[in-house]
């Protein structure tokens, strides 16, 4: 079995939003996607995004599945 890239088109079928971490300073924020063709590649998007807290390109986007919400012991919302 081939293992193929997550593309929008597969968020919009789960209704999932794309989440951007900022590998310098550790912001995260979601993407709006609105306007990204649906062949757009999800940890593509990272390339063309900039850090709006520090400016930095280390940008790493993943897609964000609500219904699979990872729980991290120790990482709260501050
Ligand atoms: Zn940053």
């Amino acid at each position: 079995m081939e293992e193929r890239p997550v593309t929008l088109a597969d968020l919009k079928e789960l209704n999932a939003p794309v989440r951007a971490h900022c590998d310098n300073c550790q912001k995260t924020a979601y993407v709006s996607t609105e306007g990204m063709p649906e062949h757009t590649i999800i940890i593509h998007i990272a390339r063309r995004l900039r850090c709006s807290r520090c400016g930095s390109t280390k940008i790493v986007t993943r897609p964000c599945y609500q219904h699979m919400v990872p729980q991290h012991p120790g990482e709260q919302n501050r």
